[in-house]
């Protein structure tokens, strides 16, 4: 079963992160960031605050998750606390005398932060250490890459099975909500984002919600859609035209798929984000859409839905194997609608291997 990893994964993942607080000049490290807690611990509660130092770990957990903790948590001590988790954080940390206290910034509110340093008397001195946790996610382990495989053969199943109901007529939110039904039956913990149908003008927002909109003649539609399986994510989108196109709409289509086609061709061992959007967005230029292409070229996928890397412009950061990123280049033009193809990709010794497997020949629904 994937969900219970064996117990000496998640210690590997502790011995790394202590490893990571030492060479860091911390004496412990405070992590409030749930899937954080999830990625070293296994709980996979919404509320909890746990804390790593050189020899020691605890899980800080209300009665409502004491004996899920209990159950799921490997290599770390439960404590059961019925008042302010955060308080009792500060009090176990005045008694180890620490120096420095690492805390995640990017994921603790100011208030709750002030309450850690009003309970902890300014006995030690909290340093800002978002990312220590991320940098550790960075690159997948054999188990993570299973369940992202689970969960896009799962996202695309769905799509596959929702294909025959795309006609002239359906509602996006029909669409939408078909999508997310098959996936949850399948077996994902939900969906990994609000699915995503956009038909005809609306398109051309690359964001747009699944509306009341019908579908009509002669539209373009997007479908960007993810399921979260074993707590890992896939994200997947395709464009489909409801008739027969013309000749803009069909180059339009070319251009976009032969751009996602050298983003995901690029995604090689020691490869720049900057370079994977350059190959993208390259393809793009040439054929004078730069303009229409609006964001940057695909995210890094795994217990959030985007996480690092960013694969944009500039961007320096070098891809590993065992990194799982996206490549999607899109172009939206206003009144037109809107075209994105997006894959979820692994960075393999090989080469790239892209999960999320659905066709994107037959784009045009008659
Ligand atoms: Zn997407
Ligand atoms: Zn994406």
């Amino acid at each position: 079963m994937l969900l219970n990893l064996p117990s000496k994964t998640h210690e590997a993942r502790q011995a790394k992160l202590r490893a990571r607080i030492e060479k860091q000049e911390l004496a412990l490290l405070v992590v409030t960031n749930p899937r954080n807690i999830f990625y070293l611990t296994g709980f996979r509660g919404s509320a909890g605050v746990a804390a790593w130092g050189a020899s020691d770990a605890a899980l800080w957990v209300d009665p409502r998750y004491t004996l899920q903790a209990r159950d799921e948590a490997k290599g770390i001590e439960v404590i059961d606390e019925k008042g302010s988790l955060l308080k009792a954080v500060a009090r176990w940390l005045r008694k180890k005398k620490p120096r420095r206290v690492g805390f995640e910034d990017g994921h603790l509110t100011c208030s709750e932060f002030r309450l850690l340093e009003r309970v902890s008397r300014g006995s030690f001195k909290f340093e800002p250490a978002s990312g220590i946790i991320e940098a550790l996610r960075f690159v997948k382990d054999r188990d993570e890459i299973a369940r992202i495989r689970e969960a896009s053969r799962v996202t695309v199943e769905a799509f596959e099975e929702i294909l025959p109901l795309v006609k002239p007529g359906v509602k996006e939110s029909e669409l939408a909500a078909e999508i997310e039904y098959r996936m949850r039956r399948k077996g994902a913990d939900g969906p990994a984002f609000d699915t995503i149908v956009a038909s005809g003008r609306r398109g051309a927002f690359p964001h747009a919600r699944a509306s009341n909109k019908v579908l009509g003649k002669s539209e373009l539609v997007i479908f960007d859609m993810g399921a979260i399986l074993s707590g890992y994510a896939s994200d997947m989108t395709r464009t489909l035209y409801l008739g027969q196109p013309g000749g803009r709409i069909k180059r339009l289509y070319n251009a976009v798929l032969e751009a996602q086609h050298m983003a995901v061709e690029s995604l090689r061992q020691g490869v720049r984000g900057g370079e994977v959007d350059e190959a993208a967005r390259g393809v793009l230029s040439r054929r004078g859409l730069a303009n229409f292409f609006t964001h940057s070229t695909g995210h890094g996928v795994g217990l959030d839905i985007h996480e690092k890397p960013r694969l944009g412009k500039g961007d320096k950061t070098r891809l590993e194997v065992g990194c799982v990123v996206t490549a999607e280049p899109g172009v939206y033009i206003e009144g037109l609608g809107g075209i994105r193809l997006e894959d979820t990709v692994v960075v393999g010794s090989e080469g790239p291997e892209v999960l999320t497997t659905a066709a994107k020949s037959g784009w045009c629904i008659s």
